[in-house]
């Protein structure tokens, strides 16, 4: 079972789900009666983004881009390239980036530079979870944070290990046998 390949619960299903109410109501209120785009990266935040919609009380429309980086896949390499580009023309309309965790901002600040080049009214952040332990970039807009966490890879509610993993409805971290376990396999 999904349940047994995990080594701790960081943040429980409830305390997500407190936590993403509050940012609703947060985001409606400072962006009443304007034009607001959310910009989702694919596929981490799928998931954060569709209940933090939901618990939003103004009307927006949101928008997907999808962006790959290089090296290895627990490691953020900063070079990245964009697979999916946006559908909507962001120019002179409010953003929020709306992203699951920000490690090294490596990623995250080559999204904005992106995104700022096509000159939208307002460019921010809205991120699930920060393990600012680790980060390199630090001028971020963050304007809204959930929780912080530890120098931990971390996997569920839309955090993946290997693609797996997506599908749990907490934040935790896996067992070092899971990790050990695909090493060997990559050995052999
Ligand atoms: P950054 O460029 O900020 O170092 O890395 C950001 C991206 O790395 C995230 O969007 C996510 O895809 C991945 N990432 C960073 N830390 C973790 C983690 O603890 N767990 C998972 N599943 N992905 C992570």
């Amino acid at each position: 079972m999904l349940n047994d390949h995990i080594e701790k619960i960081l943040i429980g299903e409830d305390e997500i789900a407190a936590k993403v109410m509050e940012l609703g109501k947060e985001v409606s209120a400072d962006y009443a009666d304007k034009d607001l785009v959310i910009v989702n990266v694919l596929r981490g935040g799928v998931i954060f983004v569709s209940d933090l919609i939901r618990k939003m009380s103004i009307p927006v429309t949101v928008d997907f881009m999808a962006i790959s980086s290089y090296g290895p896949s627990t490691e953020s390499s900063g070079v990245v390239r964009v697979i999916k580009d946006l559908e909507e023309n962001i120019h002179d309309r409010h953003v929020l980036v709306v992203e699951d965790i920000i490690d090294t901002g490596l990623t995250l600040g080559y999204l904005l530079k992106n995104l700022s080049s096509r000159e939208p009214a307002s460019l921010s952040v809205c991120v699930l979870l920060d393990k600012s332990a680790r980060r390199i970039l630090d001028n971020l807009p963050i304007k809204y944070k959930g929780f912080d966490v530890p120098d931990a890879f971390v996997v569920g509610y839309g955090l993946d290990y290997r693609q797996k993993y997506r599908n749990l409805p907490y934040i935790g971290i896996l067992k070092k046998s899971i990790y050990d376990f695909d090493l060997k396999d990559q050995l052999t």
